[in-house]
């Protein structure tokens, strides 16, 4: 079984079913939720590989009336096969992605759940760092900022959903004479959780075209 869908369509079918299973504890008529339910599943079917056994077996398991979270979430991860997860990473891939910092703090792999990812985002408290790896033109590119402390309210630029979110600060560009330009965006400080947000990746293209250093 050959992988063939993205984090984020992973991402987003696990908002369409937590959306589903909401829906069932709000609407009373039942013809109502038939509704919802033959939406949401069209939704996902068209994300989903035909023919696929596994593919047919979770739609299936989405169509009792009233489905509960605790039967949803337990659906989910049966997807996981057919999704391309994040690569891992050496510590020596990741020093090339990240030249210039000398003491690189390594994501926590084990409590990364690599087909959620989109992008990989791990914060490095003790110096105040936001370490991102993500796909960009076919490859895979390292970004770094300085991450505020402080959390706030706000829209991430990156997965476009309200949540906690702090300034990340990027230099963007330096000159010879010790001058640099730096550029700020709301993000969110968790990046998991960044990523089961993140649903359509175009926003997070747009969010490396701005941060990257440019020459
Ligand atoms: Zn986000």
């Amino acid at each position: 079984m050959n992988p063939t869908i993205t984090a984020y369509q992973y991402s987003y079918i696990t908002q369409q079913v937590n959306q589903l299973v909401s829906s069932y504890l709000a609407v009373n008529d039942k013809h109502m939720r038939q509704v919802i339910r033959d939406t949401t599943i069209e939704n996902i079917r068209q994300l989903l590989p035909e023919d696929e056994p596994l593919a047919k077996d979770f739609l299936t398991g989405l169509i009792p009336d009233r489905l509960s979270r605790k039967t949803a979430a337990e659906l989910l991860p049966m997807l996981e096969p057919l999704v391309f997860p994040f690569p891992t990473l050496s510590t020596k891939q990741l020093g090339k992605l990240f030249r210039k910092v000398k003491k690189l703090k390594q994501p926590e792999w084990s409590g990364l759940n690599l087909h959620t990812l989109t992008y990989l985002g791990w914060n490095d408290g003790g110096s105040q760092k936001k370490y991102l790896v993500a796909p960009f033109h076919d490859r895979l590119i390292g970004l770094q900022g300085d991450l505020a402390p402080e959390t706030v309210k706000g829209v991430c630029a990156i997965c476009q959903t309200i949540g906690n979110v702090a300034l990340f600060v990027s230099t963007t560009k330096r000159s010879g004479l010790g001058t640099y330009t730096r550029n700020g965006n709301y993000i969110c400080r968790d990046s998991a959780q960044c990523n089961r947000q993140l649903t359509d990746p175009q926003a997070l293209t747009d969010f490396i075209e701005v941060v990257q250093p440019k020459r």
